[in-house]
């Protein structure tokens, strides 16, 4: 049976997932069971260390406790319903839950190290001009099982299981896919925590990113609670025109959220504030715009990320000119923050930032195109 197959017959049957929950609740569970609690330690090194998919691999429990689990319980990861691969070795897995939602997670290999875009929401409350995500009817939190699964998926496809510890492919992770993470706080919270977990897929806080619009309070407590690196879409330095490209403005002024940047807990030197700013042609792309952002960001250990705006069918914007981006940077840089400008990956697949599970006709073109690539 294929995987869809699978969840969908163990959701008929009311087997409750495994993936996703916490080590309390899987202690918990075992405790139901009346199994002893070191059960639970053996469970989370199946699960998030070897990356078990099913209870009969885990041949350090006893065959009788095996199909004790396989009775009441399932190991269930995304559908995984379309595979891309770049010519620049970026992927991109397009995965479907049991209620046929879809979104997309992507691989993004460097030279020293491989990140993770997770996607946390389907579509997004949000309405960012400039994004495409925003503009998707259908909006729904992912659990932390969706989200954890996404990690799982990337983990299968690599080859690595058991958990590496050197020469991973799958180093960092950043929440810059779908949706916003601080509106889906809990289920993010829950899956980030079982990233972290040094018994399993152990991928420290410091190689975790969360980027958001600027939920200011949530910030406060992403900081307080999970302590990953922050990136902050901040895209405007004026109020009046952030307030357009990324409405939660209205609720959130750039003050407001500039001093929770100040007060992020450990944020240093060596570990700075990533604040992301797509380029829009003529809009917020000036020299005097550069100024002032350097102006705003005086006080906060920062790095600038000018991200080339990607345009998508119907976009209001287009990206600025190579040359307008470069003296933007210049002058960011002059200021002492290093100032990268993204570029852009996996354009083949369409695995940009803004283009994810972008209109499925193209998605399906470039899938043709590329025949060779679609694969898993
Ligand atoms: N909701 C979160 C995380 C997802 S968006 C946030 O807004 O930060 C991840 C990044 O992609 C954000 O910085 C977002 O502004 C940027 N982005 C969205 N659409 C884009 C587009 N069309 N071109 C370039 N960057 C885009
Ligand atoms: Fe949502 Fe981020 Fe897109 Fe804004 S940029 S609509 S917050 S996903």
């Amino acid at each position: 049976m294929d995987a869809n197959g699978t969840q969908v017959a163990a959701a008929a049957e009311g087997r409750k997932n495994l993936v996703g929950i916490g080590r309390d609740e899987l202690a918990a569970e075992m405790r139901a069971l009346g199994a002893p609690s070191f059960r639970a330690r053996q469970l989370w090194h199946w699960i998030y260390h070897r990356g078990a998919t099913d209870f009969a691999a885990m041949t350090s429990l006893s065959k009788e406790f095996r199909a004790r689990l396989a009775e009441a319980y399932e190991l269930r990861r995304p559908a995984v319903s379309r595979a891309l691969r770049s010519g620049d070795g970026t992927r991109k897995w397009l995965l479907r839950f049991a209620d046929a939602q879809e979104v997309e997670t992507v691989h993004i290999p460097e030279e020293d190290r491989g990140t993770l875009c997770v996607s946390s929401q389907v579509g997004c409350t949000l309405t960012c001009k400039f994004c495409h995500t925003g503009t998707q009817r259908l909006v729904r939190n992912l659990d932390a099982a969706e989200i954890v699964g996404q990690v799982m998926i990337a983990r299968d496809a690599l080859g690595e299981w058991p958990s590496p510890q050197d020469d991973r492919q799958l180093t960092n992770i950043v929440m810059m896919g779908m949706g916003e993470p601080l509106y889906n706080y809990d289920n993010v919270a829950k899956a980030l925590r079982i990233v972290m977990d040094h018994e399993g897929l152990s991928i420290s806080k410091r190689k975790i990113t969360l980027s958001t619009s600027g939920v200011v309070p949530m910030i406060r407590r992403c900081g307080a609670e999970l302590g990953v690196n922050l990136a902050v879409s901040l895209h405007a330095v004026t109020d009046a025109l952030r307030d357009v490209l990324v409405p939660l403005n209205k609720k959130y002024p750039i003050a407001e959220l500039l001093q929770a940047c100040r007060d992020y807990p450990g944020s240093s030197n060596a570990r700075r504030i990533t604040f992301e700013y797509v380029m829009l042609k003529g809009v917020n792309d000036s020299p005097a715009e550069a100024r002032e952002l350097v102006r705003l960001l005086r006080g906060i250990p920062a790095k600038v990320n000018l991200i080339p705006f990607n345009p998508w069918p119907g976009a209001p914007y287009e990206c600025s000119e190579p040359a307008a981006i470069k003296a933007f940077a210049d002058i960011v840089f002059a200021a002492g923050y290093s100032s990268p400008v993204r570029t852009p990956r996996g354009q083949d697949i369409m695995a940009a930032c803004g283009q994810l599970k972008s209109d499925s006709v193209k998605l399906r073109r470039s899938a043709m195109l590329r025949p060779a690539a679609a694969t898993a």
